[in-house]
Formats: structure tokens, C-alpha cells, sequence
């Protein structure tokens, strides 16, 4: 029997790998393939508001469910800053990111952070469903290791007790903020 279709509303290589790994029992369909060409604007005020934008907009050209995600570096001193403007933080790219945090929290005693992950599977019925992952950890006093992406050079995560900067892509997945989004969808799958 062929596989239900789900269209990724992504062109990340790493997300679309990730996603077709975990949803094995579905057709994962990454929205360009479909020929859409189409970046929605992410002008929500939240991780949710913009995961549902992207979703709903190409759910609506495409006819079929749509997942999307959206995510972020929020950091505790900083009211949760960089949040929804985690990738144009500086806008200049992640070193200027990461140097932009440890600036604005130098003296700060308080680095607790952690990494949000919005998740929203739209159907064409307008069935809206959203779950949101998280992971903890504080803000180092310098970048460590050249792992990953991002603001993980930054991160010291508590569930590893390592810098996302020198962990493996596994140690990573078994606690990252998307993994846990996408364990609980799962379950409405
Ligand atoms: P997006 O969800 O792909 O739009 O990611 C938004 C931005 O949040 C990225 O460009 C990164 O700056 C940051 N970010 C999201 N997830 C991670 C992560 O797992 N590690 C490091 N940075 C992340």
C-alpha cells in the first residue's frame, strides 16, 4: 500500500534527512519538490505563529498536510531574546549571532537558556495541530568545539552535561529541542 503523503515545509538538508528517519511510515515530501516556490514570511510573534504560517500557506497551495517548524536560542536575562529573531539576530550570520549573546550577557550571572522548537501539521481540512519542544542548558563564556550549528557552540546543555558545539549528532538527537517536538507529534500521527 503506498504511504500517506506529508509535505515538509523546509528546504534544510539536515531537517528533511531528520524528519524522513523518524516519520518512516509516511511519504515525507519536501515542499519544493512539489514545484512550490514559495518563502512564506515568518512575521509571527511566536515560534508557533510562524511554524503555522509556513504550514497553512503551502498546505493551501499544495491540497495535502504540511508539517512545519519553527525555532530558536531563547535566553533567560535577555527576556528571551534572540527567540523568533534567532537567525537575523545580528544579522550577519551565526558567529556574529553568538557574539551578540555573549556581549549582551557579559557580566550576567544569569545564563540560563534553552532551544524552542514549534511544531504545526496543517490539513487541507484546516485541522491545525502543534506541539512544542524544548531543551535546557545555560550560555557559555565562550564558543567550544565547532559541532553542529547555530548558537550550539554557545549552549552547554544540561541533559548531556556538554557544549551542543562538542557533541555528536547523536548525542545531540536524543535531547534537542526538535527531536522532542517530533516525538510528540507523533503521537497525533
Ligand atoms: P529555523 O527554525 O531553522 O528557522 O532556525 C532559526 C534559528 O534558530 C537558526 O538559524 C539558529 O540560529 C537557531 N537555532 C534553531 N535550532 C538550533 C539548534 O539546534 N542549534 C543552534 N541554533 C539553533
Amino acid at each position: 500500500m503506498a504511504k500517506e503523503k506529508l509535505v515538509l515545509a523546509s528546504k534544510n538538508k539536515g531537517k528533511i534527512r531528520e524528519f524522513t528517519e523518524i516519520f518512516n511510515n509516511y511519504e515525507i515530501i519536501p515542499y519544493t519538490d512539489l514545484g512550490i516556490d514559495v518563502d512564506p514570511d515568518e512575521t509571527g510573534e511566536t515560534f508557533f505563529d510562524n511554524a503555522l504560517i509556513k504550514a497553512k500557506t503551502i498546505s493551501q497551495i499544495c491540497n495535502l498536510p504540511v508539517l512545519a517548524d519553527d525555532s530558536g536560542l531563547c535566553v533567560d536575562a535577555l527576556g528571551g531574546a534572540p527567540g523568533v529573531y534567532s537567525a537575523r539576530f545580528s544579522g550577519l550570520g551565526d558567529d556574529e549571532n553568538n557574539k551578540k549573546v555573549l556581549a549582551l550577557l557579559e557580566g550576567e550571572t544569569n545564563r540560563k537558556a534553552n532551544f524552542t522548537c514549534a511544531l504545526v501539521l496543517y490539513k487541507p481540512d484546516g485541522t491545525v495541530i502543534g506541539v512544542e519542544g524544548k531543551t535546557y542548558g545555560t550560555i557559555l563564556h565562550q564558543v567550544q568545539g565547532n559541532n553542529g550549528f547555530g548558537y550550539d557552540v554557545i549552549f552547554y546543555s544540561e541533559d548531556i552535561n556538554k557544549c551542543f558545539g562538542l557533541a555528536t549528532p547523536e548525542e545531540k538527537n536524543e535531547v534537542s529541542h526538535r527531536a522532542r517536538a517530533i516525538k510528540k507529534i507523533k503521537q497525533y500521527l
